[in-house]
């Protein structure tokens, strides 16, 4: 491992919270301390936001660093960390901040110490620009779970943007020794599932959301299920596409938090779910860029991918800055991308 303080422009790439995660993922499973300005300076609020300074509380109690800047709005960070210490551990975004985005952060860090950890986490589960929980279970951890990780999650009650206010907890166990996750192709595809998530909207809302799937969008109606989110605490309305093949699972979300008709957010789905399909490339492109820590941290692998986002570019270029090894990125066929991440 290379040694010394990192110093980061947080306003590089794609400038928003994820460089911030990575860094501290990073720091924390290399000991490397690092130094953060303009955080996220080109967003309508600048700053640390209660999302983000979560994910730094967190992860600075994990490895009890020490923290100068960790407030409301700071544009500056400085994180130096210390032994990683794996257990119980409880964290409350406050708000309907996304708290799936706090677990991938402290994740692929805490797998590297080899022990079993376990989380409970409070906040939102289901947020647009964030991993809805059930895309963390079915495509994320599933992932991991590929590279010798075991990973349980157990939901008290979800939490949809704006008003969030979900629960749960995931017990991770990693395997002795980590294997490198190789995921060059989809194989044959096993099933597509439409769920239409819904709570406290007028009923005949996720009527019309499977009506619209089904008719003009061609979705075969055994391959959709309504299911009103009793457990949350404030209403739901979201549309989640499950595509399963025999290497790979994607799952394509639609989020409606601000009223588009039942229509539009299926067809905004649809889109999302043609695009997928017709790249071919098994790991989608949001997939591709949170799997680069863990992969980076554990034991490499490679994949071939969509187009890069700036999300994995810039997460290529944080790792980058806190190991030594280089993750590669080779343009394939029809506009895919073949990744390769060397061991650790
Ligand atoms: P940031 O924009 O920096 O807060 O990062 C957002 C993170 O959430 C990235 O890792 C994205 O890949 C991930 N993300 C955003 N939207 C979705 C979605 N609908 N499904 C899965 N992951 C998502």
């Amino acid at each position: 491992m290379m040694s010394g303080e990192i110093i980061l422009d947080g306003s590089r790439g794609e400038g928003g919270g994820q460089i911030l995660r990575s860094s501290l993922a990073l720091s924390m499973a290399t000991g490397r301390p690092f130094r953060i300005h303009r955080i996220r300076a080109g967003r309508k609020k600048p700053g640390l936001m209660r999302q983000h300074l979560t994910c730094v509380k967190a992860a600075a109690r994990v490895c009890s660093a020490r923290v100068e800047g960790d407030e409301l709005g700071s544009l500056a960070l400085t994180f130096r960390p210390g032994p990683m210490i794996p257990g119980r551990y409880s964290f409350s975004v406050g708000s309907a901040g996304s708290s799936t985005l706090v677990f991938q952060t402290l994740m692929p860090a805490l797998l590297t110490t080899g022990s079993a950890f376990e989380m409970t986490l409070e906040g939102g589960t289901h947020n647009p620009a964030a991993p809805p929980l059930d895309f963390l279970d079915r495509v994320y951890l599933a992932a991991l779970r590929r590279m010798g990780v075991s990973a349980a999650i157990s939901v008290e009650r979800r939490g949809f943007f704006p008003n969030g206010g979900g629960k749960w907890t995931v017990a991770v166990s990693p395997s002795n020794a980590l294997v490198p996750l190789h995921l060059p192709e989809r194989g044959r595809m096993l099933s597509q599932k439409a769920k239409v998530l819904w709570n406290r909207i007028p009923p005949q809302e996720p009527e019309r959301a499977r009506a619209h799937l089904s008719g003009s969008l061609g979705w075969d109606p055994a391959d959709i299920e309504t299911e009103e989110a009793v457990d949350s605490p404030g209403p739901a309305n979201v549309i989640l596409a499950e595509l399963r093949y025999e290497h790979i699972t994607e799952m394509v979300t639609a989020f409606n938090p601000f009223g588009a008709t039942p229509e539009a957010l299926c067809e905004g789905l649809m889109a999302d779910v043609r695009r997928y399909r017709e790249s071919g490339a098994p790991v989608g492109w949001r997939l591709a860029d949170q799997l680069l820590l863990p992969m980076a941290l554990g034991a490499g692998g490679s994949f071939r991918t969509m187009p890069l986002s700036n999300h994995t570019r810039t997460n290529i270029e944080t790792i980058g800055l806190f190991l030594e090894r280089r993750i590669e990125a080779r343009e394939a066929d029809g506009g895919s991308v073949d990744i390769t991440v060397p061991a650790g």
